[in-house]
């Protein structure tokens, strides 16, 4: 069985796709990531993601374009929702792929942190899978903290401080907003 696995980066990838594997099914792994900035973050983020795919043969769909502002234009002023509008930017991205493709069922790497919101993935992925007449493949990931770590480090893959926004780079530096939070 094939799946489109939208892939956040690739250290989050880098668990979920051998468990898959070993389940029998074979993800193509897809990039598309609007929430990641600035610039030189979000082709960081793409080389170590290229960096797994071939390191792992996998098969995947990338889409190169730096998305600030497509971003930034459904985030402005709704920043308080912001996770739930970044998660239904990519997911919604990802079942159009897969249609495009051919493909009945999606899934996300998203899944595999535990600094996500993950029941909020999880339905989102669903509602999102539904409306396209897919399936949204559930696996809870979180218990592959390590081993994703691991994978990684045994790799030499970049692995990013924060989540991928610029409001969360500024959550992830900011000491007094994070003293105010
Ligand atoms: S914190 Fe992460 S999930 Fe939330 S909007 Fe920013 S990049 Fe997206």
């Amino acid at each position: 069985m094939k799946i489109l696995l939208h892939a956040c980066c690739g250290p989050c990838s880098a668990a979920p796709v051998p468990a898959l594997r070993e389940e029998g099914i074979e993800p193509v792994a897809f990039f598309h990531n609007p929430n990641i900035h600035p610039f030189r973050e979000f082709r960081r983020r793409l080389a170590a993601f290229r960096e797994l795919a071939e390191a792992y043969g996998l098969e995947c769909e990338i889409d190169r374009d730096y998305g600030l502002v497509e971003y930034l234009r459904l985030v402005v002023g709704r920043e308080e929702e912001r996770c739930r509008i970044c998660y239904e930017m990519r997911l919604s991205e990802t079942a159009r792929k897969a249609k495009t493709l051919g493909l009945e069922t999606i899934s996300t790497t998203l899944l595999y942190s535990r600094y996500q919101k993950h029941e909020l993935i999880r339905r989102t992925g669903e509602e999102i899978a539904a409306a396209h007449g897919l399936t949204f493949l559930y696996r809870d990931w979180r218990g592959l903290w390590q081993e994703g770590i691991d994978r990684a480090i045994a790799m030499d893959l970049y692995r990013q401080p924060y989540c991928g926004c610029i409001y969360s780079e500024q959550e992830r530096y900011d000491k007094k907003l994070r003293r105010r939070k």
